[in-house]
This record gives C-alpha cells, structure tokens and sequence, in this order.
C-alpha cells in the first residue's frame, strides 16, 4: 500500500489521542514527538518535519482546541491540514495554452520512468479528449524510441519520431511542427535521461526548451529514491527551471518522503502521481486526498467539518446531557434529525466514511432520504403530549397519527418501537459508562 509505513506509525500515534475527553499540552508534545520521528523515518526532508511540527504543535495547544469537546479529533484535523498544505493544499493542475498545442516536456533520469508516464500522460489526455502526440527525444537509450512507440500505440496518440536523426532539438522541433499542421492540440516529448544530472544532458535540455518553448516542463522522479527524489528535482529547478513533478511508483513507496518534501523544498508542485506500470495508472495529484490516504480517514474531514456546520457545540452538549438523563423525547429525536438533513442527503455522507469507498458493491447502493421525510411527517403529526410521553400513544392515536401523515399504521408502529429500541440502548451505554467510570467495568 501506497505509505504503508508512515500511514501505520502516524494512525497509531493519533489513534492515542483520539480516545481522550481531555487533552493537556504534555499530551500534544509527546504525540509530537511521534509524528516527527515518524516523518523523519518516512525520509521527509529535516527541515520541512521540523516546521510541519512547529505548526502542528502551535495549533493544537491554541485554545480552539484543548477546550473544545473533541480536542484528539481537532488534533488529528490539525496534522491533515498541515500535511495537505505541505503537498500544496490544493490541486495543481496541468497548464493548458489556450493556443494549442500545448507543449509538455518531460524530463528526467533513466528509469525514472519517464517513457512509460508519457503513455500514461497522453492517455490520460485522451480520456479528455485531447489528440496528444508523443515525440520521441530519448535517441541515446537503446529501444527508448521503440518503447515509446508501443506505449503511442497503446494509449490510442499519435507517435512521432525522426529514424537516424542524432540531434534531438531538432526531432523536437520538427515534430512540433508536424503536430500544428495536423492541428493536434498536446504534444508531449519524451527526452533523453542519464544515470546522473550531467552538463551535457542539461545543455541538450536547455537547447529543446529554447527552441519548443513548452507550457510545461515537468520533472518524472522515483519516489522511492526518498530524499535523492528531492535534491533531483531541486538540481533540474536550478538548472532548467521546472513547472512541477510526476511522482512515479508511488504503488512501492512506503515511505512518502519524497512526496511530502518535494512542494515545500523546491516549491514546485506534484502534478500528477504514477501508481502502477499499467498505462492507466496515472492519478491526478491531490494533496488534501493523499493526506487522508497517509492518515487512513477516508473523507472523515469534511464528513467534521459538515457536522461542525450543522451542530454547534452548546446545543451537542445539551443534547448529551438529555440522552445521559434518558430524557430524551420525539421532539429530541426531530431536531436531531433535521440537523443531519442540514449536512447534505445520506447518500453523499456514507462515501465519506473511511473504508466505504473502496468496498465494491456499496458505491451504488441507493439510500433513501425519503426515509427521513416520512420518519419527519409522522413526529409532526403527533400532539406535543405525544411527542413528550409517547406511552400515551394506543391504538385509535396511532390510527390518527398515520392517517394525519400519509402512512399504514404499521409504518407508526415501527418507528415507536425503533424509539423505544433506541432510548433503551441509550440508557444501557449511559450506564455501562458509569459502571466504567467507577471501575466496576473493565475490558
Ligand atoms: P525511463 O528510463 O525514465 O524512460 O523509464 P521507463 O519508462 O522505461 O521506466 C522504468 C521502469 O519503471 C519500467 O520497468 C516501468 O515499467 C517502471 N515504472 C514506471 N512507472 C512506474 C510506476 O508508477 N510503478 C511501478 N511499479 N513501476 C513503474
């Protein structure tokens, strides 16, 4: 799994915090300590765990959080910000002329794999529909133009190259030509990699940005290469100036050094990331989604941040204190309802919650909002007698309760047992707490 190891170490760490009612500053501290050893294991860059953690550390112990009702949660919302925000916060798209074609130029190390994302770059585009076409620069790599050619065929783009030809500026200027009197709209080119930045191969860089002027130069690094990924692309900045970087086989990296270090270091952004050798396996880059990859959380940020839209923290609070007292009444259960309605339908809610959007079958499952609506017409047919002491509620009010709501009879019938079940269960988690609290409960 993409992280494995950093995602296991920082999920077990917060995992400590997440449980507590309370938290104190020595608490944030030592899970600081955590986090950073975590992300220096990870091969993030020293400087940039240093002031990830000072960031970090100075939010959590503000006072929005240690006073808050779920400081662990607030927490661990803090870090997802933070290391959304050191991937770039948000996505970096690619830089699309408005007067094509778009010239995209890829460069890098050999066996970066660069060759293979220019397939998977231009099928990609394709799946826009775009008509890349792919210029094959690489004339030093033996097979490097053959291969190129197989990966053009296979993503359905257009191959361009020059047989015998031993002057790469000039391919690229020729199959740039080519492509405008074609009029295809990307034309990305693929070019020569060394086993290490050398003087030649920049110049030759140089000569092909001069003279094709592209939109985009973007960088492919290995991220398993961890830190050597980062002063690579901090070399190619200096030198050549770089618009962003393709992450490539992010599918082995368990670490995510290069990943978290590469924005805050070179301030170049992550454009795209390659997670497997199959064409298709190139992914936009979104930081704030791969912080949540990184921290196991499925979309639960936005899932906190709508339920903190909807309930504020004065009436949760009295709402507790009404379920702890068993004083819970229809009138409760309405408003708690119409809360959730606020945060948006069931359907949206259920894909946020971790682990549910990778389980087959449930991304299609159809939940019904109507539910609630007809759960909401039948409490508002009820007297407020009713709604307060449902017990009075027998038969011939049951009879009127459903007609006064457009439902059967037994549609009243389940929900009054569903409320029952459910008070019934409140008051047992009510009391299995005291029980706990008092020690006479242990697991
Ligand atoms: P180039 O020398 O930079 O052009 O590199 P290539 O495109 O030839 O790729 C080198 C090797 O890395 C090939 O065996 C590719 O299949 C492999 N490769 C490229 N991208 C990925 C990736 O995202 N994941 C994995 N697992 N392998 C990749």
């Amino acid at each position: 799994m993409i992280f494995e190891g950093l995602a296991e170490k920082l999920q077990n760490t917060l995992k400590n915090l997440k449980g507590k009612g309370k938290l104190t500053e020595k608490d944030v501290e030592a899970a600081m300590r955590e986090v950073k050893l975590a992300l220096l294991e990870a091969d993030v860059h020293y400087k940039v765990v240093k002031d990830f953690v000072k960031k970090v550390k100075e939010r959590s112990i503000g006072a929005e959080v240690l006073e808050s009702l779920t400081p662990g949660q607030q927490v661990i919302k803090i870090v997802n910000e933070e290391l959304s925000e050191l991937m770039g916060g948000v996505q970096s798209k690619l830089n699309l002329s408005s007067k094509p074609p778009t010239v995209i130029m890829l460069v890098g190390l050999q066996g970066a794999g660069k060759t293979t994302t220019a397939g998977k770059l231009a099928l990609n585009l394709k799946k826009q529909g775009k008509q890349p076409m792919l210029i094959a620069c690489d004339i030093y790599r033996p097979a490097a133009i053959k291969q190129l050619e197989v990966v053009s065929e296979k993503a359905g783009a257009v191959f361009f190259s020059d047989e015998g030809n031993k002057d790469a500026v000039d391919i690229a200027k020729k199959g740039l030509e080519k492509a405008k009197t074609l009029g295809y709209d990307i034309v990305i080119v693929d070019t020569a990699g060394r086993l290490h930045i050398d003087e030649n191969l920049m110049e030759e860089l140089s000569s092909i940005k001069k003279n094709v002027k592209p939109h985009e130069i973007l960088l492919v690094v290995d991220s398993m290469t961890g830190q050597d990924a980062v002063n690579i692309a901090q070399s190619f900045d200096d030198t050549l100036g770089i618009d962003g970087v393709i992450l490539t086989k992010l599918d082995g990296d368990t670490r995510g050094g290069a990943a978290l270090s590469i924005k805050a270091v070179t301030q170049k952004p992550i454009k795209f990331a390659a997670i497997g050798e199959k064409l298709e396996d190139l992914e936009p880059f979104y930081p704030d989604r791969m912080a949540s990859r990184i921290l196991g959380m499925g979309d639960v940020l936005s899932l906190i941040e709508k339920a903190q839209g909807a309930f504020d923290e004065k009436s949760a609070k009295a709402m507790q204190d009404k379920i702890k007292s068993s004083d819970f009444t229809f009138d409760d259960f309405l408003e708690q309802m119409q809360q959730v309605k606020k945060m948006g339908p069931l359907k949206d809610l259920i894909q946020m919650i971790p682990g549910v959007s990778q389980m087959k079958g449930i991304k299609d499952i159809d939940i019904d909002d109507k539910e609630l609506v007809r759960v909401e017409a039948i409490i508002q047919s009820m007297t407020k007698q009713e709604r307060q002491n449902p017990s009075i509620i027998n038969a011939s009010r049951r009879k009127r309760i459903a007609k006064g709501s457009g439902n059967e009879v037994s549609q009243v019938n389940r929900l009054l047992k569903q409320f029952e079940e459910s008070k019934k269960m409140m008051k047992q988690f009510t009391q299995m707490n005291k029980s706990m609290k008092k020690g006479k409960m242990k697991f």
